[in-house]
């Protein structure tokens, strides 16, 4: 490059640091970025390339779950080979809120549980959930015993998962408002309407606020709890899959969201960024022909006015 050329451009580049300065010194970065990880996008069908519902909120090296969907802890380990995640290594995973116990979301439950505690974590998993998670619990730790027994017992040959304090499992069963504070974040069950008592939550941490829908009909509360927010994370059903299932109708009528609805419900909502989930997808016809592509998903959600993503395991917002 010409020396003449080099320097206006050098000069150039100060003379906008100089203009820029100014704004981006009166709105200092954010010490950390809080990120979405899709663990778990699918719901009941065994979905090779939609695991379980389960969702992770990363901040500061922390991560939060809701739900524990089929999956959920290999999808964990996953984020930390694939996506350098390191907060999701299992024997990290502490904080849990669960939106409902239906198994699809449940299912990993004892995953959850055991798996992170072989392999070498030891203080209790901390659960948050609609009432009957100390029951389901209770069972899961009972269903186990006979391993917990059989690995605390020969404690001295398990040199990692042997600590009985790794497999405790603090249940905590919750209303709707705050249910959990810290240094990274605050979060707030908001109820929905389900099969079942059922919670949605708002997550705010330093840089970003996030809601998550978990399994609903349409509610004025998700709309009042994302209300301009960074991220709506909410469940969907598409028009065109529910044409072909008239079984499943009336009762996706009453329990779930379709796209329709939640056209309305995001543009009352007003996220920043929409990211559907827990949608009646197939991400290849081999795995069921039936149900809709995401090109078709997208297409009946162009009523949105703002930007809506289809959700995809291991895809981090
Ligand atoms: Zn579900
Ligand atoms: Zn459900």
């Amino acid at each position: 490059m010409a020396q003449p050329i080099r320097k206006l451009l050098v000069a150039a580049t100060w003379m906008w640091a100089l203009v820029a300065l100014p704004s981006d010194a009166q709105q200092p970065a954010p010490a950390s970025r809080t990120q979405v990880v899709l663990l778990g996008t699918g719901n009941p069908p065994a979905d090779p390339d939609r695991s379980g519902p389960a969702t992770a909120i990363v901040v500061n090296g922390t991560a939060y779950l809701v739900d524990f969907g089929a999956g959920v802890v290999r999808r964990a380990k996953s984020a930390v080979v694939d996506k350098g995640i390191a907060a999701l290594d299992p024997v990290k995973l502490r904080v849990v809120f669960v939106t409902h116990l239906h198994s699809d979301h449940t299912v990993g439950y004892p995953d959850l549980i055991l798996t992170p505690w072989v392999l070498g974590r030891r203080v209790p998993l901390e659960v948050y959930g609609p009432n009957g998670i100390k029951e389901m619990t209770n069972h899961v730790l009972e269903a186990y015993r006979a391993d917990f027994d059989a690995r605390t017992r020969d404690r001295a040959l398990y040199t990692v998962g042997a600590f009985p304090e790794g497999h405790a499992v603090n249940a905590h069963e919750l209303r709707a408002g705050v249910v959990y504070k810290d240094a990274n974040v605050t979060v707030t069950a908001f109820p929905t309407k389900h099969a079942m008592e059922s919670f949605g939550f708002r997550f705010d941490t330093q840089d970003r606020s996030i809601a998550i829908s978990g399994d609903t009909n349409p509610t004025q509360a998700a709309i009042d709890a994302c209300s301009g927010c960074d991220v709506l994370i909410h469940e969907v059903l598409t028009l065109e899959w529910l044409a072909k299932r008239p079984d499943f109708q009336a009762y996706a009528a009453r329990h779930h969201t379709n796209t329709a609805q939640l056209t309305e419900l995001a543009n009352k909502a007003k996220p920043h960024l929409l990211i559907l989930y827990h949608a009646s997808l197939s991400l290849r016809p081999a795995v069921d022909a039936e149900r809709s592509t995401p090109a078709a998903l997208l297409e009946e959600m162009s009523g949105f006015n703002g930007r809506v993503v289809v959700g995809r395991d291991l895809d981090v917002y």
